[in-house]
């Protein structure tokens, strides 16, 4: 049993970046389609408050704000999911936060689109130009099999 776990182990760790890019695509439409459901769940609720509020109306009824309490409170939690999912989406697509003005900039970008200062924020991955780093790479792929 011990070598198939550790076969799938190493499978699982060795997943392709081109595999992980497609997970990442995936998550952040994912959370695009969470976004967009949840915003066609608030206009219904407008609509039900809207259509409750005619209804009211044309039935010569005196229309209170406590009616439609349930409603309000929906829409409010479900605004604040919606800013989750924001918040969710901007980690998924690696947006790069300005230190000055927190402006959430698109990945890799060296400027704030916002206010314009340099975004120092060493990006993860991306090579380093130390000469001993780059040795210990080659170092690396130069293993040869015997
Ligand atoms: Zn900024």
């Amino acid at each position: 049993m011990g070598f198939f776990e550790d076969c799938y182990l190493n499978m699982k760790s060795g997943i392709s970046r081109a595999a992980e890019k497609t997970k990442k695509v995936l998550n952040i439409s994912k959370i695009k389609i969470e976004m967009a459901e949840r915003k066609n769940c608030i206009n219904d609720k407008y609509k039900l408050i809207g259509k409750y509020v005619y209804d009211m109306h044309k039935g010569g009824e005196k229309f209170e704000i406590e009616d439609i309490a349930d409603w309000l409170e929906e829409i409010d939690a479900l605004s604040s999911s919606i800013e989750e999912c924001e918040e969710r989406l901007h980690r998924a697509q690696d947006k790069v936060c300005c230190h000055y003005c927190k402006y959430k900039n698109e990945s890799g970008s060296k400027f704030c689109s916002n206010c314009g200062k340099k975004i120092s924020f060493a990006k993860r991955g991306s090579k380093s130009s130390c000469e001993n780093c780059e040795n210990e790479e080659n170092n690396e792929e130069n293993v040869e099999i015997s």
